[in-house]
This record gives C-alpha cells, sequence and structure tokens, in this order.
C-alpha cells in the first residue's frame, strides 16, 4: 500500500483524496516513509517536517470530511521545497553554512500559497549554496545522489527537489531556476520542471541569488502534474515589485489539450546555436528522436538562429556574479545565522572571518567576479557589455517568435557526469548551462521534459521547449502532446 501510494502522479493521488479514498494523512505518511528509507543514501532532504506535514495533511482530511470543497487541486497532496523559501516552522539555509539553523520570521509568499492550497510540506530539499551550481556539489551538507546511479550528480542547483521526485520521496516539488536550476535537473533525473516567465511566480521570500534572473517554479514527474502545481503557485503578489500583474496562464487546460490532441499548426523552432556536435551523442539522439515524434504530432518544424547565444554564458557569468556580490552583502554576521567572534574582534574583523567561514567555495568566487565587474574603471566593459549582450539575446529571441510558437533544444548538453568529475573546473561545469541560460537572460518561460535515456549511457536526457514572456501554456500543450507521443518511460 505504502509503495503503491509513493509511484502515483500528484493528479492521481488529489483525486483520490479528494474522493477519499485515501487519505492526506495516508499519503503523506507513505511519503515520510519512503523518505526516512531511501534518503539516508541520496540526501534530498537537508531537513524533513514530519510533524508538521501531517498536521497539515490532516487539516485537509478534516475539512474534506465536514463536506468542504479541497483548497485547491492539489489539496493533500504532499511536496519537498527547496531550501530557498523561507518558512516559519523548519530552517532555512540555502544549502550554506552561513545560515545553519536560521529560521526566518516570516513565509515567503509561495510557501504561503502551498499552505493555503493544502499541500504539506515534507521538508526542504538540498542545493548548491545559494543556487549557485549545477550539480549540488556546492551545497555545505554534502551532495545529493542521482536516485539513476548514486555515483552520478541530480544536476543542480534544484538537485534534492529532482532526486525527491525521481526516487518517489515526493509526487510534487519547488525549484527555483535562475539560469537552469530547475530544468537541468529535471533533464538528469528524468522528471519535468518549468521556469515561468519571470515575474509570476513571487519572490518575496525566496532568498535572492541573482534577483534580474530568478525565478521559482514547479517540477513534477508528469507535465500534468507540474501544469497542477504551477497554477497553485503563479499570481500576481504586490509585495514583489517585479511581480507581474496579470491573470495566470492557462497552464492546466493547455496540457490537458496537449496530451488528449496533436500539435498540428504549431510551429516549433530548433535553435541551431542550441544543437552542436560538441554536445554527447546520444543528447543529440535523443532529441533529435523528440523533434520527429513532434513532427509526427503535426507540429510544423523550422531551423532558426540565434547567434547571440554563444554569449549568453559570458554574459550569465558577469550579470549573475554582479547580482550576487551585492546580495550577499546582506550576510553581515549581524542580521542572520553564523557569527565568528573571538570577543577582540573589530567589527569588520568579525564580519570578514564570518564571511571567511560561512560561504563556500564557489560563492566565494562568484562574489570576487561581480565585486571586479562592478568596480569603477571596469564597469563598462563587464558589467555593462554583459547587459547589452542580454539585449541582443532579447532581440534574437523576439526575432525567432516571428516564426515559430515554441523553440526548442536539448536541456543540458550532457548526461549526468560521476560525483567529482567536474568540482575542479567550474568552466566545465557551467558548460552544463548552456542551454537553458538565454530563457533566464530574456525573462521568458521553458521546460524540461524527460525524453527517454541517452543510448551512449543509458542515462536520462531532457528536451527544453521554450516561449516567450506569458505565454507558458505553449510549454505545456507541446509538452504534454510530446509526453504523451513520448509513451511511458523507464523509473530508476
Ligand atoms: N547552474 C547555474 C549557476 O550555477 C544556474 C543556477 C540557478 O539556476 N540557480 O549559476
Amino acid at each position: 500500500m505504502t509503495a503503491d501510494l509513493t509511484a502515483l502522479d500528484a493528479s492521481v493521488l488529489a483525486s483520490k483524496i479528494h474522493a477519499r479514498e485515501v487519505s492526506s494523512v495516508e499519503v503523506t505518511q507513505a511519503h515520510l516513509d519512503r523518505i526516512a528509507a531511501v534518503d539516508g543514501e541520496l540526501n534530498a532532504f537537508l531537513h524533513v517536517a514530519g510533524e508538521q506535514a501531517l498536521t497539515a495533511a490532516k487539516a485537509v482530511d478534516d475539512s474534506l470530511a465536514a463536506g468542504n470543497a479541497p483548497a485547491s487541486a492539489l489539496a493533500g497532496v504532499p511536496l519537498a521545497l527547496k531550501d530557498v523559501f523561507t518558512t516559519t516552522d523548519m530552517p532555512t539555509t540555502c544549502g550554506s553554512k552561513i545560515l545553519e539553523g536560521w529560521v526566518a520570521p516570516y513565509d515567503a509568499t509561495l510557501t504561503t500559497r502551498l499552505r493555503e492550497a493544502g499541500i504539506p510540506v515534507l521538508g526542504k530539499t538540498n542545493m548548491d549554496e545559494f543556487a549557485m551550481g549545477s550539480s549540488t556539489e556546492n551545497s555545505a551538507y554534502g551532495p545529493t545522489l542521482n536516485p539513476w546511479d548514486t555515483t552520478r550528480i541530480p544536476g543542480g542547483s534544484g538537485g534534492g527537489s529532482a532526486a525527491a521526485l525521481a526516487s518517489n520521496q515526493a509526487p510534487l516539488a519547488i525549484g527555483t531556476d535562475t539560469g537552469g536550476s530547475i530544468r537541468q535537473p529535471a533533464a538528469v533525473t528524468a522528471t519535468v520542471g518549468t521556469k515561468p516567465t519571470y515575474g509570476t511566480v513571487s519572490r518575496y521570500g525566496l532568498v535572492a541569488c541573482a534577483s534580474s534572473l530568478d525565478q521559482g517554479g514547479p517540477c513534477g514527474r508528469t507535465v500534468l502534474d507540474t501544469a497542477l502545481l504551477h497554477e497553485v503557485i503563479a499570481g500576481y503578489d504586490p509585495r514583489d515589485s517585479t511581480s507581474v500583474n496579470a491573470p495566470v496562464r492557462p497552464v492546466v487546460e493547455a496540457a490537458r489539450q496537449g496530451a488528449n490532441g496533436d500539435l498540428k499548426g504549431v510551429r516549433v523552432g530548433i535553435v541551431k546555436e542550441l544543437h552542436s556536435e560538441s554536445y554527447q551523442p546520444g543528447v543529440i539522439a535523443s532529441f533529435d528522436t523528440a523533434v520527429a515524434q513532434l513532427k509526427e504530432l503535426g507540429a510544423e518544424v523550422v531551423e532558426v538562429s540565434c547567434p547571440s547565444f554563444l554569449h549568453a554564458l559570458a554574459a550569465y557569468y558577469l550579470i549573475l556574479p554582479s547580482e550576487v556580490s551585492s546580495n550577499l552583502a546582506r550576510f553581515d554576521a549581524m542580521r542572520y545565522g553564523m557569527r565568528v567572534d573571538d570577543g577582540n574582534m573589530s567589527a569588520d574583523q568579525v564580519m570578514a572571518a564570518t564571511r571567511a567561514a560561512g560561504f563556500g567555495k564557489e560563492v566565494k568566487r562568484r562574489i570576487m567576479i561581480g565585486t571586479y565587474a562592478l568596480s569603477s574603471g571596469y564597469y563598462d566593459a563587464y558589467y555593462g557589455q554583459a547587459l547589452k549582450v542580454r539585449t541582443l539575446i532579447a532581440r534574437d529571441f523576439d526575432r525567432a517568435y516571428e516564426q515559430v510558437d515554441v523553440l526548442v533544444s536539448p536541456t543540458s548538453p550532457f548526461t549526468p557526469w560521476k560525483i567529482g568529475e567536474k568540482v575542479d573546473d567550474p568552466l566545465a561545469m557551467y558548460l552544463s548551462d548552456l542551454c537553458t541560460l538565454p530563457t533566464n537572460l530574456a525573462g521568458h518561460c521553458a521546460m524540461s521534459v524527460p525524453s527517454g535515456l541517452s543510448a551512449d549511457d543509458g542515462l536520462p536526457v531532457g528536451l527544453q521547449i521554450m516561449a516567450p514572456a506569458l505565454a507558458d501554456e505553449r510549454l505545456y500543450r507541446v509538452g504534454a502532446a510530446y509526453e504523451a507521443a513520448r509513451g511511458p518511460i523507464a523509473r530508476p
């Protein structure tokens, strides 16, 4: 019974809970049991909140028993939350020592929306420190292992959420995507993840990495589950100054339409610059097969060129560190978390010692790069130049979307690599973000859907679908149609 419940889709669990065939408490307990059984090895969770989750589940069961309608389409279905959204009832560490044990004084808007939707939060998931990384190895609390092969990385920065889904520890999860941290982990664990249009999911209470790029988003094992969660978390929030005041896109309807229909009349563009011989052959083969399936569904497929995408990586790795160097200045040993002080230190010394001890290598690297890129005399040459490239990327997208409705590419140029393989080579690590970064720089939306296992190593590959700002429903229509045509995939 217990094992069965953790293998079910969130949409199926929701109907069973709402029909009172099974209780939310049973479903939640089944997932807590699963976490207890497997997470000692996988390390997907930094904190498990069994008691709180069961209390939330019981509230849903009681409300349904009293004859009330479910609070949301996912009421009663538990979820794993990336440890970068604040929660008043459990710690928020962002995978960093500097925030070890820190409990936020307020809930993120996203956390509040989950609570109001009756979604029990099982716990907080592991991540690269402050969301900087592509492998979850930059967590101060040890790496998360990929359930497909525990000698390999689960992607990053949201490797904990992706691994929790892939190992049936949670039927739903939340990630954040600044340069690919939802999509790349989804790709390498054969799960689904969406980076919604910038500004459509509140950043209030999302601990900032790079504010002009950060976006929370939904993760699931199917496109429909991801769509259901998308509608729960999206929406205008006056507490986030960059929140978009527009109606939530009809992504659930689009997912249902896609799953039951074809793609006739849908124009799909293959981005020439994101289809390179330098990618792993099995990834390219899987992508080409996926494109053939889109054609069979009736989509009109053309090749489009976005030349400035070749400079996206360079621009991103100036813009992101610049914003990081400013955002992370708030960890000053006075306001949050850790404090190193031998009693004889000046305030400056306390600050320096705390940051030296509290931040990991990658975070320090980016703070230094960003501080340099923003310094007077270099600002125009680095940060200013990167902003110009960002504009060119947006223009390339605009031109492409005059011709097509969605763009596609592999999500990641390679399948999950061995733990430790790239830790000493930051550039090699950064290359895994090649295909995902342009979307963030433009503020658009994109999704990763599993496209099967690579022929060269039997490991998961993801298909990336991109769409313009505020056209998130296109991702779900195309994603669900593709998922149905692809058929069921193997599970780890
Ligand atoms: N891997 C990318 C980076 O290291 C993306 C991170 C993210 O999306 N948070 O910056």
